[in-house]
């Protein structure tokens, strides 16, 4: 069966009532017509036509509670926004679903929910990586010792851990919260731990690729960001071929640095991973002597430039494509020759090895765009709410999930890198800033397709953060709860003895236990079935194997 939205069957109404009457409300929605049994609501009638409206506080088969006002929608004749979730469809009704005025209102009641609230999407440490390491996953994944999915979260961004572990400048460390309480946690050094344990064993992992796609690239330059162009790119689907002067790839990695810093062996088995996904290597191949750009850009569907000194307008660049003055877009390093990429960013004054993988990441999205015939913009900005300086209580609140211990140092000293059990203990240190449930909430999502600003309304009295962290399998963290009331009616659904539920009224009405009983005691009963209903991250699940979708997700089955 198939499920469009909110888990509404498709054709829900016409099977769930049966009026004695012929009498069926006609309305039209988005200049569609469609007529539904007595009874249904807008968001049924607008279900049946599929067409799609946002919901946070109704789920399909629960009561609707109207409260996030986000599935707002224009009846015409009458002028009136009206919530679908609730409104009885109703003859003649004329209802527009997604008209500027429609996304206005939706965009500014998002914001309005954002009004109390207190949680980073994302923590600290992933914004400041530049390869957009998921750190707190992998972490949480180190400190149980579960090292081989630690290694696929890793190699999803990175596709050097090896060598990012033993010479990345770890912005990542320096932006770590862990800082304000004594030190940051060892995150390349657990980086490097993960790395080299997955390196030693039979299957090292190897990121998730897209079917191919059939489009080739060819990408000129085999350092840093040449090959994570072509590790990326992979991942998408597409075929890169590498072309280099020198014998082996690697550039300023193999010739630059020295060997005691990185081996040549853990450079080449890095190198190895890059190949066993499908890329291609053309070493000893000059372009411009031995193979031409016009050639590349024959035979390839798109081309990269990442030879290392490269600047927008430069005679450089100019050289290897051979045409003068050549721009480059610096957010989607698309430059203005058609089909034609080139990695600018390695020349940036804070150039460090991260942010090479960085560029190469860049490289591959936009042409990713370019090889799908989608304007060539490079990523953009995702919704991001930060919750800003945090006071000594509310450190200790996130410590609560982490070890207190000082950080953890080699025993075999820094250029040995951790043991296991020094690794896990080092891991243990995180304070889990981020949101466990950032990838499938649905107020962040909707936030981001509405362009909402979390900041636009601000309390003056900002609450204080508190994580509740005492049951075994679910954290709750009620700074991040829009008081939608749907985890009160599973409790309900599901028999708990206390459950969540409703506690006191008007501005001070928030959800807790009775009693002020323990997360643990408060909910007995199966707790995924709390992480599924909450479309906020305010019910997560502890131990993320896989994501576990919110609510109102589109799904099939
Ligand atoms: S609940 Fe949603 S909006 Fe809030 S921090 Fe988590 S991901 Fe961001
Ligand atoms: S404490 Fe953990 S989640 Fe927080 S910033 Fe540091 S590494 Fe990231
Ligand atoms: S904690 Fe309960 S009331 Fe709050 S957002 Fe989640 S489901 Fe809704």
């Amino acid at each position: 069966m198939r499920y469009l939205y909110a888990g509404v069957p498709i054709g829900c109404s016409q099977s769930r009532v049966r009026v004695e009457s012929e009498y069926m409300p006609n309305l039209i929605i988005d200049s569609q017509k469609v007529d539904v049994p007595v009874g249904s609501t807008v968001f049924e009638a607008a279900v049946n036509l599929g067409i799609p409206i946002p919901t946070l506080c109704f789920r399909y088969g629960y009561n609707h509670f109207t409260s996030c006002m986000i599935c707002v929608v224009k009846e015409k004749r009458s002028g009136r926004l009206i919530p679908a979730c609730s409104a009885p469809a109703a003859d003649k009704m004329f209802i527009e679903t997604n008209s500027a005025e429609v996304r206005q209102a939706r965009k500014e009641n998002l914001e309005l929910l954002f009004l109390e609230h207190l949680g980073d999407c994302e923590a600290p440490c992933f914004r400041a990586c530049p390869a957009q390491l998921n750190v707190p996953l992998m972490l949480r994944q180190v400190g149980e010792n579960r090292i081989g999915e630690a290694a696929r979260t890793v190699k999803k961004r990175v596709p050097f851990p090896s060598i990012l572990g033993r010479i990345c400048n770890a912005p990542c460390e320096a932006a770590c919260r862990r800082r304000l309480v004594d030190e940051p946690v060892a995150i390349c050094l657990i980086e490097r731990y993960v790395a080299d344990t997955d390196r030693k064993t039979d299957s090292p992992a190897v990121p998730t690729l897209r079917l191919s796609s059939g489009k080739t690239v060819a990408i000129v330059g085999s350092g840093l960001t040449g090959l994570s162009a072509a590790y990326y790119l992979q991942q998408y689907g597409h075929t890169s071929t590498i072309y280099d002067e020198h014998k082996s790839p690697g550039g300023m990695l193999r010739y630059g640095l020295p060997k005691e810093k990185l081996p040549n062996h853990i450079l080449d088995s890095e190198i190895e991973c890059i190949r066993k996904i499908g890329v291609k290597f053309q070493m000893g191949t000059v372009v411009g002597k031995d193979v031409y750009m016009a050639d590349l850009r024959e035979n390839f569907d798109a081309v990269a430039i990442s030879t290392g000194i490269i600047e927008s307008g430069t005679t450089s660049l100019d050289a290897v494509v051979g045409t003068k003055g050549i721009r480059v877009h610096p957010r989607s390093y698309k430059t203005d020759v058609e089909g034609v990429f080139a990695g600018v960013g390695s020349t940036r004054s804070t150039h460090s090895a991260v942010r090479s993988v960085a560029d190469g990441r860049l490289l591959a999205y936009s042409i990713d765009q370019y090889l799908n015939a989608v304007e060539v913009s490079g990523p953009s900005k995702r919704f991001d709410f930060h919750m800003g300086k945090l006071n000594d209580d509310e450190l200790n609140e996130l410590m609560k999930e982490a070890d207190s211990r000082l950080r953890t140092t080699p025993s075999d000293g820094n250029n040995r890198g951790y043991s296991n059990i020094e690794a896990i203990k080092e891991a243990k240190r995180c304070m889990h800033c981020d949101c466990r449930k950032n990838r499938s909430c649905l107020l962040r999502n909707y936030a981001n397709e509405y362009g909402a600003d979390g900041k636009r309304y601000r309390s003056k009295h900002r609450n204080h953060l508190v994580k509740l962290n005492d049951h075994r399998d679910i954290v709750f963290e009620p700074g991040k709860c829009i008081k939608c009331g749907l985890c009160v009616q599973t409790a309900e659904r599901l028999g708990e003895t206390y459950g969540f539920t409703f506690i006191g009224r008007g501005f001070n009405c928030h959800i807790g236990f009775p009693f002020n009983e323990l997360l643990s005691r408060g909910i007995e009963k199966d707790a995924s079935e709390y992480v599924k209903t909450c479309p906020t991250g305010a019910i997560s699940i502890k131990r993320e194997l896989v994501e576990i979708p919110a609510g109102n997700v589109t799904t099939s089955i």
